[in-house]
């Protein structure tokens, strides 16, 4: 099956005469367990929630091993790290990717006897650090510059230094790249981003081949007590099924903006891996299924990007990315990231292509007009 079905059929159970194709959220703290508990599929709700199995069997099949959700993304960050980390042990990280897993990175996991060691995700330069590591930490395309690293490549002199790799896959989502079928151990996601793309909860999943792992990581969620709501786990199966019809609007129309940015003087550098100009094309041509909703570029300074998105009437003012309304920021204005004062993430959504086109172009428009009467 190809993915616009298998992401409407995934997780769901057989076909039962009266009942409902996704059954409800179970809302449920005890379950009725009389005698001995392990005669009970569920128990308590911190330990297991039919709704999860659903979601979680879901999320199985899309990514070809065991997924577990949380109530997060960064608890499903930090559920990797507990379980593969100890004192002594070494963390490579991107010196560029998600600035709060960074800053968990450098500020809890440091204070832990772990050596955290960072370098940009470009050129696979976390590559150079594997000597003695234990985890390798990937994200790719990252976020906010869309630089790509080789997953493969990367996989292969991890293992050789005996560390495991785990790949941050939020920006491409499981039907954009596959990071267990590049031989990952653990694919971790923010699924409150396009995998749900609703913009209306947040979670996250870790998804591996490993059932050692798999079970360490049950425990840790169990025992740390990062469990994600029913409600939350229920909309985002139900946000699944249209997945596949997102991602195709959104990357045709990312593909279509980036494209424009080129051609507008007041842009100075365009990202986007899906742009055959972009330092990260060939790589992510041969990698990734999909190039993603996100776009990065780079205006003048502070006052041109707050004048630009101060212009737009579609694109909303927001952090996050990946939902189906058109969102973008002026990503310095949170500090963290190495990045120009300038540079704004754009996340497209799936509003008419044409009718973002025009916005952003009319935006743009706004700023060049503006330069002209100070000039
Ligand atoms: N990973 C990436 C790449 C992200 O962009 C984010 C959030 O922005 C996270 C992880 C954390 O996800 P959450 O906000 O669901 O905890």
């Amino acid at each position: 099956m190809r993915d616009g079905t298998r992401v409407i059929r995934a997780g769901l159970p057989r076909a039962t005469q009266g009942e409902p194709f996704l059954p409800g959220p179970t809302f449920a703290g005890p379950y009725h367990v009389t005698g001995d508990p392990s005669t009970s599929e569920y128990t308590y709700g911190r330990y297991h929630n039919p709704t999860w199995t659903y979601f979680e069997q879901a999320l199985s099949e899309l990514e070809g091993g065991p997924a577990l959700v949380f109530a997060s993304g960064m608890a499903a960050v930090t559920a990797v790290l507990g379980i593969t980390l100890r004192v002594g042990d070494v963390l490579v990280m991107p010196s560029d990717g998600y600035y709060t897993a960074r800053m968990l990175a450098e500020g809890y996991i440091a204070s832990r006897e772990i050596e955290v060691r960072l370098a940009p995700t470009a050129g696979n330069a976390q590559g150079e650090l594997l000597e003695g590591a234990t985890l390798l930490w990937l994200e790719t395309p990252n976020n906010p510059g869309l630089d790509v690293c080789d997953l493969a490549e990367l996989v292969a002199v991890a293992h050789h230094h005996g560390a495991l790799v785990a790949v941050d896959n939020t920006t491409a989502t499981v039907l954009g790249q596959q990071p267990l079928q590049l031989g990952v151990d653990f694919s971790v996601s923010s699924d409150t981003k396009a995998l749900t793309g609703q913009s209306d909860l947040i979670l996250g999943h870790v998804a591996t081949r490993d059932p050692m792992w798999r079970e360490r990581l049950h425990t840790f969620r169990t025992q740390q007590g990062s469990v994600p709501g029913p409600m939350e786990v229920w909309l985002a199966h139900r946000s699944l099924a249209t997945l596949d019809m997102r991602l195709e609007r959104q990357c045709k129309s990312a593909f279509a903006i980036a494209q424009l940015l080129t051609t507008q003087p007041e842009v100075h550098l365009v990202r986007y891996p899906g742009l055959p100009q972009d330092p990260a094309y060939a790589l992510a041509s041969r990698q990734m299924k999909r190039y993603g909703p996100v776009v990065s570029f780079v205006l003048k300074g502070q006052a041109q990007a707050e004048r630009f998105l101060g212009a737009c009437r579609l694109v909303l003012q927001a952090t996050s990315f990946g939902g189906v309304h058109t969102t973008a920021e002026r990503r310095a204005r949170w500090g963290g990231d190495a990045i120009p004062e300038g540079f704004i993430r754009l996340s497209v959504g799936c509003e008419d292509t044409q009718d973002l086109l025009e916005d952003i172009a009319q935006a743009l428009g706004t700023i060049s007009t503006e330069a002209e009467s100070h000039s």
